[in-house]
């Protein structure tokens, strides 16, 4: 039970901090933001670099965005399972290093791929699919919310281009 318990809140912690992350961070970012594309999608990755270079504050606070789902519910984890809690963290800034390996040196052994595959976690081939086309493969961890994301991306970029309709026909 005591194993099964620290299972289950490592793997609820990164299930809704992925959901947050997705749909209230990412998405919306590449809709309306602009720092997750320069940095993300960019050559440099790290948000903490590319505030150093810039000196722009702005960035960090993007990043820290980023990441803010996965400290959000620490408290409350930590009162059910602090084993887990650290479990959760651990994995999710593992998952991190591991889906930005680069694809020319590194390739997912074929049943860790077919592992992924079957638990919808996102492998660095998937992820890569995303750096190259902002359009495909979302769900920074796990892949069933790629398809709810992609709806959630073309009804934030509908209500966009509605809203700079309307300022166009303001201005005219
Ligand atoms: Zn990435
Ligand atoms: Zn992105």
């Amino acid at each position: 039970m005591f194993v099964v318990k620290i299972f289950l809140v490592a793997l609820f912690l990164l299930l809704i901090a992925d959901f947050l992350s997705t749909f209230l961070y990412h998405v919306p970012e590449h809709v309306f933001g602009k720092f997750h594309t320069i940095v993300h999608h960019g050559t440099n990755r790290s948000f903490v670099r590319y505030a150093l270079i810039t000196k722009n504050p702005l960035v960090l606070f993007n990043g820290f965005l980023g990441v803010l789902p996965y400290f959000l519910f620490i408290p409350w984890f930590w009162s059910i399972s602090p084993l887990g809690t650290v479990l959760g963290l651990v994995l999710g800034e593992l998952h991190v290093l591991w889906r930005h390996l680069s694809t020319n040196k590194w390739q997912t052994p074929k049943p860790i791929l077919n592992l992924c595959n079957c638990l919808c976690i996102t492998t660095p081939e998937r992820h890569w699919l995303h750096h190259q086309n902002a359009d495909l493969a979302y769900g920074d961890i796990f892949t069933f919310y790629d398809r709810p994301a992609r709806s959630w991306l073309s009804f934030l970029w509908s209500i966009k281009r509605k809203y700079e309709q309307s300022i166009e026909t303001f201005k005219a």
